[in-house]
């Protein structure tokens, strides 16, 4: 736990974030989460102790975490938008129309898509393929 509290803090701290509970909460449950999640998914998780932490108040952690770049966020057909803890090579996404599922993968065109973002001075990178149906759906 002291592990996960100092590795948290490190994160923030090298994002020029100061400390706040409200930020060690939100960082933690992304951390944890095995995909992408929404405000809602964070605000009804199990994982948050502190009862009192509002819509708002999440939205607000999540924008500085994206402008610091601890987080990449991505929006599918309108819907509500989901957060991801930013993670080098996974930028390719593909996603099931049916069931929502969201599969993370990495092939070498992503190589080529960062030389093409360099060359157009491109800031970020978010691909979504999609898909009818996935395996998880069948
Ligand atoms: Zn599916």
């Amino acid at each position: 736990m002291l592990n996960d509290f100092n590795e948290m803090r490190d994160v923030l701290q090298s994002a020029n974030l100061r400390i706040t509970m409200n930020r060690l909460e939100v960082l933690n449950i992304l951390r944890k989460a095995d995909k992408e999640l929404t405000v809602l998914d964070i605000l009804y998780t199990n994982e948050i102790a502190n009862k009192k932490l509002s819509s708002s108040a999440v939205y607000q952690v999540l924008k500085h975490f994206e402008q610091m770049g601890i987080v990449s966020k991505f929006k599918i057909n309108g819907e509500q938008a989901l957060y991801c803890l930013k993670q080098e090579n996974k930028n390719l996404r593909i996603y099931c129309q049916h069931c929502g599922h969201i599969e993370h993968f990495h092939d070498d065109v992503e190589f080529e898509l960062k030389r093409l973002m360099q060359e157009r001075s491109a800031v970020s990178l978010k691909l979504v393929l999609q898909k009818s149906r996935c395996t998880q759906c069948i």
